[in-house]
């Protein structure tokens, strides 16, 4: 059968030329290292794909990098499955069977794989669960991660609900940018979203954290659902505006553990802008030129505020995606909707010493999927839901 061919160059920074031609190549992926390159070939849907890298073999083996190209800089860490709340977009009513202590990573087995990854080109970590700071002495972990040299950015997200108690041991322990998710303002809608009527305590631990500099942008997180967001965008952009918080809101993904997501509750991020636009006219375009970056992100035009959009289903981000996650017990996913993971806490307690574990990372980076597939036949569902994926 003959097959096309695509010459695909990337250099670490991304895709750079493809070339399609006739070839007559056996299927199966091939690795050739040459002394300055590394060429794979390998097929895509019956396609082969040459994927050659432009850059020295050690440079290229040193860093993680995914079998498109994509250079992996960002890391997600669940802490815990825990949570105190049950969102009804994440987790079920009755919550959900808990991972027991013992499979549960130690915070030593964190910093571990984070000093690993960290080697291999991870520059930013955020901690997430469940909740994070349902576990104990999160500032410890913290500072821990803080001390490993070559990691830019330590983020955390949070329901907010222990801010008012935990603030200020995080910014000493140095955390430095918190997203808070935040999914109303109104007390009722709040208690019914989340099951739980904790609205006040959320909005202090928001004053509370505001006191510390350090962290600093301070973000909020909402779900755009439909037919439950849409009233309440002009309240959010008001309250991001007044106390400088960055809105943020992020389309509602079928990872809900009771499988209730439709595609008619997707609010896309093109609507609440309008919305947003219809009171305060055409939204300024803020632009980082970091490829990676999942928000599409606006000032307004008297240039007070942010809100930022995050569309994984309207307008996937996939091809750009550097983002890897690790859960709370331990496994590696390099996606989402993944379906596999890698073992890496079986890796760790049989003793692995650094060049195994960044082997098995180099491994599954490489693995990492294409894209996901919402709205497409070949969708399938994630193997776990978001609270134990770590979102
Ligand atoms: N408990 C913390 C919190 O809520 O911020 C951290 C974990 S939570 C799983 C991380 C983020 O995932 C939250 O901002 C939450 O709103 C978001 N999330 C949960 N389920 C989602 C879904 N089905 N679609 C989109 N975002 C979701
Ligand atoms: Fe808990 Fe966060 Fe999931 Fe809400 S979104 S149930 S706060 S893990």
């Amino acid at each position: 059968m003959r097959k096309l061919c695509y010459l695909t160059f990337y250099t670490i920074k991304g895709l750079l030329g493809v070339v399609t031609l006739d070839c007559n190549v056996q299927s199966k992926m091939l690795e050739q290292s040459t002394q300055k390159y590394v060429i794979f070939i390998k097929t895509l849907n019956n396609v082969v794909v040459f994927v050659q890298m432009l850059h020295k073999r050690d440079e290229i083996m040193q860093l993680l990098t995914d079998s498109y190209g994509r250079r992996i800089k960002s890391m997600r860490i669940s802490i815990t499955d825990k949570c105190n709340f049950r969102c009804t977009y994440c987790m079920p009513a009755e919550g959900l069977p808990w991972l027991k202590k013992a499979e549960i990573l130690s915070y030593e087995e964190i910093v571990h794989v984070a000093r690993v990854a960290i080697s291999l080109g991870i520059e930013q970590i955020r901690l997430t669960g469940g909740e994070p700071l349902v576990r104990r002495d999160v500032p410890e972990l913290i500072r821990q991660l803080r001390a490993i040299d070559g990691l830019h950015s330590l983020s955390l997200t949070t329901n907010g609900i222990l801010l008012k108690q935990q603030s200020k041991a995080l910014a000493e322990a140095g955390l430095t940018r918190i997203n808070v998710s935040l999914d109303s303002l109104m007390r009722e809608k709040f208690a019914q979203l989340t099951r739980r009527d904790q609205l006040d305590r959320v909005l202090e631990g928001l004053e509370e954290v505001e006191k510390y500099p350090t962290i600093h942008p301070i973000k909020i997180n909402a779900v755009a659902i439909r037919g439950y967001s849409e009233a309440e965008v002009l309240d959010f952009v008001r309250f991001a505006r007044n106390k400088a918080y960055v809105m943020r809101w992020i389309e509602f993904m079928p990872l809900d553990a009771d499988q209730a997501w439709r595609k008619e509750d997707i609010l896309t991020g093109g609507e609440m802008k309008a919305i947003i636009e219809a009171e305060y006219g055409p939204l300024v375009q803020i632009t980082s030129g970091d490829p990676s970056e999942t928000a599409r992100r606006y000032t307004f035009s008297d240039g007070i505020g942010e809100v930022g959009f995050i569309n994984p289903v309207s307008e996937p981000f996939c091809s750009t995606c550097d983002r890897i996650r690790i859960t709370a017990d331990g496994q590696l996913r390099t996606c989402l909707f993944a379906t596999d993971e890698t073992d890496l806490r079986t890796v760790l307690r049989s003793g692995a010493d650094d060049e195994l574990l960044a082997a098995t990372l180099r491994q599954a980076v490489w693995k990492k999927e294409l894209k996901h597939y919402i709205g497409d036949k070949r969708f399938k569902h994630a193997s776990r839901s978001m609270s134990m994926i770590g979102g």
